[in-house]
């Protein structure tokens, strides 16, 4: 007769001679808007949806879903001996609609005296996305940037006076003007800016691997563009400068310019 105690010592073996189960791990929401962290300690090569991904010395890698993900993906492991092929499902996420009201109607629909700025805006935003910090911090657990009440979600269809505008690209923490914003996780300043029109005072950090966060409508800033940044490190406080209606953190958080839901990545 098998004891209780000799079972697990059993599926241990299956799994060590199994060496499919063994190999990979992946950790995250499969999900429109999740992360993935996965791990291997053998891998060589890992593509996702036909791009191959950055493996660091530990074997970590990472790959996001964007908003609107199509509902499986291919994720392809090249080992030493064999390849393995996953086609693995996205769940669709639900998204809210949201209505506000109430805002200025030149930061809805802004005059054409505008457009040479916010184009400005938008290239400085897109260069900073486009630098990136080598660091293989990002398996560490994240961290939340500021304390509040949660007042807008990842991916909500935005109504702003009653215009239907793209969807909300990331989370909003309502608190005071004031509260102190820390960085998620170690990183490099890619950007630290004042002034922009929607954004208004704004921060940007490179976590390694494709991954950025996006801190924007800030008050104070603490830090300069280059600067290393440590995690729980104070970069600035909460306001309401740019398109805002009251003083909070809008955060957004990028994998390879793609935004993904900044919840999935703080809760995982
Ligand atoms: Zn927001």
């Amino acid at each position: 007769m098998i004891s209780n105690l000799a079972k697990p010592l059993i599926i241990l073996l299956f799994l060590i001679s199994n060496s499919h189960a063994s190999e990979v791990s992946f950790h995250g929401k499969f999900v429109q808007g999740g992360i993935i962290i996965g791990h291997s300690s053998l891998v060589e090569k890992v593509f996702f949806d036909g791009q191959e991904l950055q493996i660091s010395n530990d074997g970590n890698f990472i790959f996001g879903f964007g908003r609107n993900h199509k509902q499986s993906s291919i994720i392809k492991l090249k080992f030493p001996n064999k390849t393995e092929t996953y086609n693995v499902d996205i769940k669709k996420s639900d998204y809210k609609i949201e209505k506000i009201d109430g805002l200025p109607s030149k930061m809805v629909t802004p005059g054409p005296e505008l457009y040479e700025r916010i184009k400005n805006d938008r290239v400085l935003i897109g260069q900073a996305l486009k630098e990136d910090y080598q660091s293989e911090k990002f398996t560490n657990k994240f961290i939340w940037p500021s304390n509040g009440r949660i007042s807008g979600v990842f991916g909500s269809q935005r109504i702003l006076n009653g215009i239907k505008k793209n969807p909300h690209g990331g989370l909003d923490i309502a608190a005071p003007t004031g509260t102190p914003i820390k960085a998620i996780a170690d990183g490099k300043v890619l950007m630290a800016e004042k002034g922009l029109y929607y954004t208004g005072n704004i921060v940007i950090i490179g976590h390694g691997y494709k991954l950025k966060s996006m801190y924007i409508h800030m008050e104070d800033i603490n830090v300069s563009k280059g600067d290393k940044v440590s995690q729980g490190d104070v970069i600035g406080t909460i306001g309401m400068t740019g398109r805002a209606t009251g003083p909070h953190l809008h955060m957004n958080i990028y994998w390879n310019r793609i935004k993904i839901n900044p919840e999935l990545l703080l809760e995982m």
